[in-house]
């Protein structure tokens, strides 16, 4: 992937090898790209007047998987992104578990998301 590249912020990058080689790793990353799909079945399978919330789940599946590799994979973590500013604002805090989990998102979602949280 190349930085220069305007597209790469919103390229979903692929997942280190290690988290295929963990089976909680690789469930949460398969419920994460699933969950559009499941919240649009659960949609149509409701019908109007339901109301569902898709950045929810989609959004809490990222959190539950950063939480994971932050607790579990922490010697995986990425170091500071240097073109990201939520990881360079987060250096003076560096051990704090959520600047982990931020770090984290960096593995399996796309620059242009993984800076919003
Ligand atoms: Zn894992
Ligand atoms: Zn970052």
């Amino acid at each position: 992937m190349n930085a220069k590249d305007p597209d790469a912020a919103d390229e979903w990058p692929l997942p280190p090898s290690w988290m295929w080689g963990c089976e909680k790793c690789t469930e949460l990353y398969r419920a994460m790209k699933r969950a559009p799909e499941v919240v649009e079945a659960a949609r149509a399978a409701g019908g109007p007047g339901v109301d569902y919330d898709p950045m929810d789940s989609v959004v809490s599946t990222q959190i539950r998987l950063a939480h994971h590799i932050a607790s579990t994979h922490a010697a995986d973590v990425p170091d500071v992104d240097p073109s990201c500013d939520r990881c360079l604002s987060d250096t003076r805090r560096a051990t704090d578990v959520f600047v982990l989990e931020h770090r984290a998102r960096h593995l399996f979602i796309p620059p242009a998301i993984a800076g919003l949280l």
